[in-house]
């Protein structure tokens, strides 16, 4: 049985996102603010069953109070000490269950140091492909910032994505992929298939709908920051900084900086 899987916006850029099952019950993952949930679960007479939780931040968290007080619904998030309402602390390779769908826990660090995503890999059914919330780590286009870790640790946690299945529907906590996708064009001028997703992306957005989800597939081929084994994006990196960049952690490095800048 498929899950059904929304987008609830919140604040100016953020989409928490709604698990539904066939009985009307839902998950929803970092609920930052808890209006806009419960006026969407109201106007479709859905009941809260569950919360995920990717990291600390209070755009991801914010709404825990408010929702536990509608229901008290479980509520899943990383361990680290820093988010009390927790009941369920998750780490590397653990696994939970949501409406009958297994998602594994991968800890992801780099924006914060308890960053975990939550990654289901689906199965041969056609309505359950897999699946990856991945809250401020990889965006479409591009990947968070890096608050708490080092450069290394965010290139390793976007590597261990990028080698997810490649049909893998990727939902992001913020809606950022137009600006992600201007400043990627700037840094990797060859990509035709970066053209042509700016193009689709800015349509969908002068609809209002969202960019997302994505997919790891689109991401490999147009998200700079799982493109640094790249030997064109390599060379317009590398002009621009004006040196050599030999690995690919330091064109990610470079890039990330570059981007933190723009
Ligand atoms: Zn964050």
């Amino acid at each position: 049985m498929a899950l059904t899987i929304s987008p609830i916006p919140a604040f100016t850029d953020n989409y928490i996102w709604a698990l539904q099952n066939a009985e009307g019950q839902v998950y929803v993952v970092d609920p930052g603010d808890a209006a806009p949930v419960k006026t969407w679960l109201a106007e479709r007479q859905l009941t809260l069953a569950g919360i995920l939780i990717t990291h600390h931040h209070k755009d991801h968290t914010g709404g825990l109070d408010d929702l536990l007080a509608l229901a008290p619904v479980p509520v899943y998030g990383p361990a680290g000490g820093h988010i009390r309402q927790l009941d369920h602390s998750l780490e590397e390779g653990d696994q939970i269950t949501v409406f009958g769908h297994q998602f594994d826990i991968m800890e992801t660090p780099g924006h914060t140091l308890d960053h975990i995503v939550y990654f289901h890999p689906g199965s041969d059914e056609a309505d359950d492909p897999p699946l990856l919330f991945c809250g401020d780590t990889l965006f479409a286009g591009g990947c968070g910032r890096i608050f708490e870790g080092d450069p290394p640790m965010m290139y390793n946690s976007l590597q261990r994505l990028a080698a997810l299945p490649a049909a893998t529907q990727v939902f992001c906590a913020h809606e950022y992929t137009l600006a992600n996708l201007a400043f990627a064009a700037g840094t990797d001028p060859d990509n035709g298939d970066l053209v042509e997703r700016q193009a689709t992306e800015r349509s969908k957005r002068e609809r209002q709908r969202p960019t997302l989800p994505s997919t790891i597939a689109l991401e490999l081929r147009t998200n700079p920051f799982l493109r640094c084994h790249n030997p064109s994006l390599q060379t317009a990196v590398q002009q621009r900084v004006s040196r050599e960049l030999d690995t690919g952690l330091e064109l990610f490095t470079a890039l990330r900086r570059l981007k933190d800048q723009a």
